[in-house]
């Protein structure tokens, strides 16, 4: 009975708790009200940030015990920029709330002796850490009352917004540059999305996207609606702390490639931080990049404030990203906290999967590959200690890059007979192990 009252209480409120009271740029003094449909500053050019009145926001939170929050991306709804109560019951109420896994085999060969895994290659709908932040694009594009969504994507926001956007009855339409991670792109068609397919790389096409936004009044998740967009990658921060029981982990090791996700999961640990929820500021933020896109990591290492765009050329599609629009933030997040940053080559990235793989039963796709790589070499410069607690985010699932991962050679078939099909079992234990090719790639 409490169940049927609590769920028609939920379905008829108006509002949400959210505790937003505008977009502000990044840079400038400048602000604007939350209803407002500017995306980017029109002085300095950078993106808005979303602004909250902390203190109602801890007292809203105190009202309400954790028992009662949903196990999904709005349990901090104080903290998320949608309003409506009606828009956001129509998104995201299965995404979020992924495991934290304690990965005590791989941690064991890293020699990390409190390590865990943020496993949003486990996140729904679409199995990327994507479906966060395109759930607040989607809440948001209801909001305003529209019907019809776009995206540009390489890879991941395109299944997110395929699948995310089909639940909400909305249309999406999904620009894909050249170099594309093929399953990923027939998984967003078979999930009824248009797909325009463009010549150029992600960076060209995104810029192209912003024009055809202007032009059409088409919203873009990740162009248009990216404020909102990037306060989904904070949830990814609250639940890692409040899974671990209201600690804070002292090291972060995630993979960047916008730069979404760890500039804004250094502004989830800020927030519990001043909403006295968690001790957050011993927390650093360890970033994770391929050898052949590298912007971010490159700045932090030379010590630059900003980011100099590369050309991507790297088998890691879903971080090929040579003109991350956060950069900027990234580097703050990291030098704020004491973290670094670290890349990795392919033949690095691909042995960071199988090293996941043979130790916790994980597979993962290219980003996650990168940050296992970087964690690798992370650890054995000994920027981890005994008593600390590492996190490291992996956000993507393999299944769907399974086409681009190097292939392990298939064997011959055999006579389905029992003596042949014994002798095969038996000269396959001579042939090398999963962990021990992964350990050997990654020491070469
Ligand atoms: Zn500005």
């Amino acid at each position: 009975m409490s169940t049927t009252t609590a769920q028609s209480t939920q379905g008829s409120r108006q509002r949400t708790r959210s505790c937003a009271t505008g977009l502000a740029c990044h840079r400038c003094d400048r602000s604007w009200p939350l209803e407002d449909p500017v995306f980017s500053c029109p002085d300095c050019g950078k993106g808005l940030d979303i602004v909250y009145d902390y203190e109602l926001a801890a007292r809203h939170f105190a009202e309400v015990p954790a028992t009662d929050r949903p196990e999904n991306i709005w349990h901090f709804e104080e903290l998320l920029p949608i309003v409506d109560a009606r828009a956001q019951a129509r998104v995201g109420q299965y995404s979020g709330y992924t495991p934290l896994i304690r990965a005590d085999r791989l941690g064991a060969e890293l020699g990390i002796e409190n390590l865990y895994l943020k496993d949003d290659s486990a996140q729904r709908p679409s199995f990327s850490y994507k479906d966060r932040v395109v759930s607040m694009s989607i809440a948001r594009l209801l909001e305003k009352g529209k019907t019809e969504i776009g995206c540009v994507s390489t890879g991941n926001v395109g299944t997110a917004v395929a699948s995310l956007a089909a639940k909400a009855g909305v249309d999406a339409y999904v620009v894909y540059p050249s170099r594309l991670e093929a399953t990923k792109a027939r998984g967003v068609m078979a999930l009824g999305a248009k797909v325009c397919q463009v010549e150029g790389n992600y960076d060209e096409a995104n810029k192209r996207c912003r024009e055809v936004a202007e032009a059409t009044g088409m919203d873009f998740a990740n162009i248009t609606l990216r404020p909102f967009y990037a306060e989904g990658a904070k949830t990814a921060a609250f639940e890692i702390v409040e899974q671990l029981g209201w600690h804070s982990p002292e090291h972060i090791v995630s993979p960047a490639a916008g730069g979404t996700l760890s500039s804004r999961m250094h502004k989830g640990l800020g927030e519990l931080q001043l909403m006295g929820l968690a001790e957050t500021s011993a927390t650093a933020i360890h970033i994770a990049q391929p050898s052949g896109c590298n912007p971010i990591a490159s700045a932090i290492l030379a010590e630059e404030a900003e980011v100099v765009p590369v050309m991507p050329e790297t088998a890691a599609h879903s971080l090929a990203i040579g003109a991350p629009g956060d950069g900027y933030l990234v580097i703050d997040a990291v030098l704020e906290r004491g973290g670094t940053a670290a890349f990795a080559s392919d033949p690095e990235i691909f042995a960071g999967i199988d090293l996941l793989a043979a130790s916790e039963g994980l597979l993962t796709e290219p980003a996650g590959g990168t940050t296992i790589a970087v964690l690798e070499k992370l650890a054995a410069a000994g920027r981890f200690g005994s008593d600390e607690t590492v996190v490291a985010m992996i956000t993507g699932n393999g299944m769907k890059t399974l086409d681009d991962h190097p292939p392990k050679p298939w064997p011959e078939k055999v006579e389905c007979e029992r003596e042949a099909m014994a002798a095969a079992l038996e000269a396959l234990k001579d042939t090398e192990r999963l962990m021990d090719a992964a350990r050997r790639q990654l020491q070469a």
